[in-house]
């Protein structure tokens, strides 16, 4: 077995950490799902009844949910606009991607678009989330099971800084190898962004079709959490070639954590304000909700300008964009931006995606604190995400690390945290 990269810690409290999400995630997700539309909508205790086999298990749902990854499949393998290079590997070689995820969400788009028109009974599908996300849940576990196998057999180059332990329940989590494929269907890539992203907006835009069949029309609190969901899933289709810089391609092995993250937790969970709005209407008067827009667009705003401010200063730091920006050189080669954006706080990605949660969850009122699980979730992983990516950076950079905290000292929220 190949030794890990020294100096690489544990992470999630290692092996027995790592057991313990592997099986409070899919759980605590269960919990959400049966919440949202149980008459308390309660965010703790247990949920009123719990589901039998026969709400779980359904060979259609299984059925539909393998269609739904081969059809993103097949159009992740449709002839792309852009093929984009990824970062340099520890052989110095790079690997290639297909840059069509938005051609897939507008394909999709159509074929459901087209489908409705012809009778497809979208409404049907919110009745089916439950054995939907039993079925993405088993996948998940069989295909980390595989390519923990898939990883015992590949070339110690190929894996990740962290996730082999030698534990195989850690590296099972964790995953051992950072970039499996085969040929040009990257597996990581290809779930970060397509069947688990677009299946949440899907999933969104079936809750709408069963309210306005329920209710005649929709509410202005379901159009608000659809679109600003749409908002954002679109736009990390249309700058799918940033995610080749972020952490999860270039550091974290795929395993369970991925696997189940991507497939299962996004669609199902993150969707969870527009199941709480189909069994829990909330009315919305429009200056409020002209407020949450205004929200969601400061939010947008500052994700969007921190990260393809990053984006275009590791492609390009003499670019016309980024090249006036302050920096500070490091012992590796690269600077680091101590202006702009990443002058503000050490994470203004982290803050705008933040705001944005906030401004899903308003919609639903606040009578309930399920639908702002999202919020105290995405908080704690942005949190735990930035102190981990600070140990790398340290690790990575040293002293140019220190001199830029001290320049920015905080981390994501100016003058707060
Ligand atoms: P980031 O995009 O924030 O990348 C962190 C890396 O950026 C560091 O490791 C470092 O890498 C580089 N960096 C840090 N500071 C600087 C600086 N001052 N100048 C230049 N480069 C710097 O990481 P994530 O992958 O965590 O996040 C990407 C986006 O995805 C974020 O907007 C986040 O909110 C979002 N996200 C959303 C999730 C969701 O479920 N909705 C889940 C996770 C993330 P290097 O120097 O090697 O380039």
């Amino acid at each position: 077995m190949a030794p890990r990269d020294p100096g690489t810690p544990l992470e999630f409290g290692g092996p027995l950490g790592a057991a313990a999400l592997t099986l409070l995630l899919p759980a605590t997700m269960f919990h959400l799902l049966l919440g949202a539309r149980s008459g308390p909508a309660r965010l703790l205790g247990p949920p009123p009844s719990l589901p039998g086999p026969e709400e779980l298990w359904s060979p259609r749902a299984l059925l539909l949910w393998l269609t739904w990854l081969g059809l993103q499949a097949a159009l992740y393998l449709l002839p792309a606009r852009q093929m984009a290079e990824g970062q340099e590997l520890k052989d110095k070689s790079r690997l290639r991607y297909p840059v069509n995820g938005f051609q897939a969400l507008v394909l999709t788009a159509l074929l459901v678009g087209m489908g409705l028109l012809a009778g497809l009974p979208l409404a049907e599908l919110p009745e089916m989330l439950l054995p939907l996300a039993f079925a993405a849940t088993v996948t998940a576990f069989i295909f980390s099971l595989l390519l923990y196998l898939k990883s015992l057999v590949a070339p110690a180059s190929a894996l990740a800084p962290g996730g082999n332990s030698g534990n195989p329940i850690y590296d099972f989590f964790l995953g051992r190898e950072l970039n499996p494929r085969i040929s040009l269907l990257d597996f990581k890539y290809f779930c970060e962004l397509r069947p688990g992203l677009i299946g949440w907006v899907l999933i969104n835009l079936a809750l709408l079709v069963q309210e306005v069949e329920l209710r005649g029309s929709p509410s202005l609190a379901m159009c608000l959490v659809n679109g600003f969901q749409l908002l954002y899933v679109g736009d990390a289709l249309w700058h799918e070639e940033a995610v080749l810089t972020t952490m999860d391609i270039t550091h974290e092995g795929f395993g369970f954590m991925l696997a189940f993250g991507d497939l299962a937790w996004v669609p199902f969970t993150y969707s969870l304000q527009a199941q709480f709005l189909l069994h829990h209407p909330q009315p919305l008067a429009l200056p409020m909700a002209a407020v949450i827009c205004f929200i969601n667009v400061i939010g947008y705003y500052i994700f969007r300008g921190a990260n393809s401010q990053k984006n275009t200063f590791r492609k390009n730091p003499s670019d016309p964009r980024v090249a006036d920006l302050k920096t500070i050189s490091t012992a590796t080669g690269r600077q680091l931006l101590v202006s702009g954006w990443w002058g503000m706080v050490r994470h203004p990605n982290y803050l705008g995606d933040l705001i944005m949660a906030l401004a899903w969850s308003l919609p639903c009122g606040v009578s309930h604190l399920l639908p702002y699980f999202y919020l105290f979730y995405f908080t704690a992983l942005l949190m735990h995400r930035e102190a981990r990516d600070e140990r790398r950076c340290l690790q990575k950079y040293g002293l140019a690390w220190h001199e830029y905290c001290r320049h920015v000292p905080y981390r994501i929220v100016p003058y707060i945290y």
